[in-house]
């Protein structure tokens, strides 16, 4: 079944999410919603033409090492070439350095169709992307003008390489060395493990960002370097030259997205892999989380894609499998007439509306945080930024596995066997909630950090922001949709009370507010959900489908908000208090 970019959706989601607002989109008119769908329509085109055939072919055949080489799978290469030269890998980069400067927003857009398409493939550009945006932010002039158009061509890749065998959560425990040379470069040593496209035979380049420590650096994270590590050195005319001393030892065999490259990397096995400083000294995990924090909302947009292109196939599939007879049919129905099943399909459906409402109100904070003429409204915007990221990457991705696993069930046992491609989905998607930082360490993020933000203003400006959506709902009066609004009021109460509850505990009991954390970060994007989907109601003119949609969320899903405020406030303690039958 090929994938259908679903433009209308994407394009309801950015006008739900107010990016056609001026001070958004560039605060330009260009920009405006009929260029978008053109752009969109491209990048599905693509998609589904050039990327979705790949997705099966990449999942059967994996990359492979050949002779210190990694070899992507057939097809790969001719993909990778035509991505670039139609301009894809440009889209959200600075136009100084060759690129589109479009706004984040539609960038994720786009992101959203790579990796519905082939989520394997859409990791290197996502990668590189976030590469690109930590070194325009860190990098000198030099490395700048010599990296970054070749990167932003698509001429070139990069990684990013924080994780050690030793240090995955925990980057205070990086290892990675890097010594300084006489001629102002460094020499970089270490092995970094799970490098996404750590090497591959797509581009004749890659480029490495690299966290090390100096000989003298304090301990901890105050003392990590940013190193920029060229797989090959690049001389002044701009070319690639010399190896440098970095090489793929190993790829990891993996439950899912096997086309990825994940790669063993060894720096410095010869003497040393030369590095050239990004940022200051000591500095560098500042740096590193301007990619990072591009990178985890850019993952909750992989779960968007998964959830969507699963939804896409179970509906389907429900359509044309027939069994059993529903109530008043006189022969074997499809399986979309059983409640059950449209209980699933809903499911699906508007988690995947939710999870890509929340990301995309994340994107547009983003692009605020850039364009607003005010800076006390980029400032705003740059704290709804940081708390809505964790929301965004943990909520998203739980919802990517959710779904994938729903839609084999939709698939019954067909969902199982390979070839319809269900399984792949779920597959792919169980990734998505462990790397860019786990989804247990999203929600302790929330917590310890993004709660206290501005003095705790950024999150009571954010739950009084979700009170108006619900007031313009009430005013809006849509039809059958009392009940729903009750259980969004009350949604919105139940965040306020964990949130002033888990705020105390962060001060008393720190290990009780983090025993919390999971539930709270789920309870938050259930209320941000429901706003997303209000928005997309309110925005949606005579089409009646998305306040449909609304209904079936508020009264399915919004319901649990309180059980899980009390998994918050009571559950806690038994979580430190219950035994698990480990005997020391
Ligand atoms: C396919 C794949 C691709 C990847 N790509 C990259 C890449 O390109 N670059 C890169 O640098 N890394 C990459 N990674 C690494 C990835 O980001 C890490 O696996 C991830 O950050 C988790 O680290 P870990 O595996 O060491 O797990 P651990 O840190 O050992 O965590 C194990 C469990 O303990 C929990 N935990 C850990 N610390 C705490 C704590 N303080 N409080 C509560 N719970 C805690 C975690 O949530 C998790 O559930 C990739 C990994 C995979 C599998």
């Amino acid at each position: 079944m090929t994938y259908q970019a679903p433009v209308n959706d994407i394009l309801s989601a950015l006008k739900a999410a107010g990016v056609f607002k001026a001070g958004i989109m560039n605060g330009s008119d260009a920009l405006d919603e009929a260029t978008v769908r053109a752009i969109l329509e491209e990048a599905g085109k693509f998609g589904s033409e050039v990327l979705d055939p790949l997705n099966q072919i990449g999942d059967k055949t994996g990359s492979c090492l050949r002779d210190g080489r990694v070899v992507t799978p057939p097809g790969w290469s001719e993909a990778y070439r035509q991505f670039a030269d139609g301009g894809w890998s440009a889209l959200p980069c600075p136009p100084e350095y060759g690129g589109q400067g479009l706004p984040s927003a539609v960038a994720i857009s786009a992101c959203e169709i790579w990796n519905a398409a082939n989520m394997a493939f859409g990791m290197c550009p996502l990668l590189t992307n976030g590469a690109i945006d930590a070194l325009h932010i860190g990098g000198s002039q030099d490395l700048k003008a010599r990296y970054l158009p070749r990167m932003i061509s698509g001429d070139w890749t990069g990684t990013m390489n924080l994780t050690e065998p030793q240090a995955g959560s925990d980057l205070n425990a990086v290892a990675t060395r890097a010594v300084p040379a006489e001629d102002g470069t460094y020499r970089i040593t270490g092995t970094k493990i799970y490098i996404s496209y750590g090497d591959h035979d797509l581009t004749d380049n890659i480029i490495h960002l690299v966290l090390a420590r100096l000989p003298d650096a304090p301990p901890g994270t105050r003392g990590i370097s940013l190193f920029l590590v060229p797989k090959f050195l690049v001389g002044d005319d701009g070319s690639p030259g010399e190896r440098n001393d970095v090489v793929c030892a190993g790829l990891e065999h993996k439950l899912g997205i096997v086309a990825s490259p994940t790669c063993v990397m060894k720096f410095g096995e010869n003497g040393g892999a030369i590095g050239f400083l990004v940022g200051e000294e000591n500095r560098g995990l500042a740096t590193m989380f301007v990619m990072m924090n591009a990178a985890r909302l850019a993952v909750g947009v992989q779960g968007v894609a998964i959830a969507e292109r699963a939804t896409q196939r179970a509906l389907k599939y429900a359509q044309e499998r027939r069994q059993g007879r529903a109530a008043g049919a006189k022969e074997m129905s499809p399986i979309i007439d059983h409640p059950d099943i449209r209980r699933m399909l809903l499911t699906m459906r508007v988690l995947t509306l939710a999870a890509r409402g929340i990301c995309m109100a994340t994107a547009a904070a983003t692009d605020l945080s850039h364009q607003a003429g005010e800076a006390d409204t980029r400032t705003r915007a740059a704290d709804r930024v940081a708390l809505l990221t964790p929301v965004a990457k943990a909520f998203a991705t739980d919802v990517a596995v959710e779904v994938a696993s729903l839609g084999i069930q939709v698939h019954g046992g067909m969902g199982f066997i390979e070839d319809t491609g269900a399984a792949q989905h779920l597959r792919d998607a169980r990734i998505l909630p462990i790397y860019e930082g786990t989804n247990g360490i999203q929600a302790i993020d929330l917590v310890t950090r993004k709660l206290p933000l501005s003095g705790g203003d950024a999150v009571t400006s954010y739950l009084a922001d979700v009170n108006v959506t619900l007031n313009n709902l009430r005013t809006a009066a849509l039809p059958q949709m009392e009940f729903a609004l009750e259980q969004m009021a009350r949604a919105l109460e139940a965040l306020a009370t964990a949130t002033e509850w888990i705020v105390r505990k962060l001060q008393s009991h720190p290990q009780v507010a983090l025993a919390g954390a999971t539930p709270y970060l789920q309870l938050f994007a259930l209320v941000a959900g429901g706003d997303a989907l209000v928005r997309l109601a309110l925005n949606a003119g005579n089409d009646a489908v998305p306040a449909s949609h609304l209904r079936f969320f508020a009264e399915n899903r919004s319901v649990m908000a309180w059980g899980l405020a009390a998994t918050i406030m009571a559950g806690s303690v038994s979580v430190l208090d219950a035994d698990l039958g480990v005997t020391t």
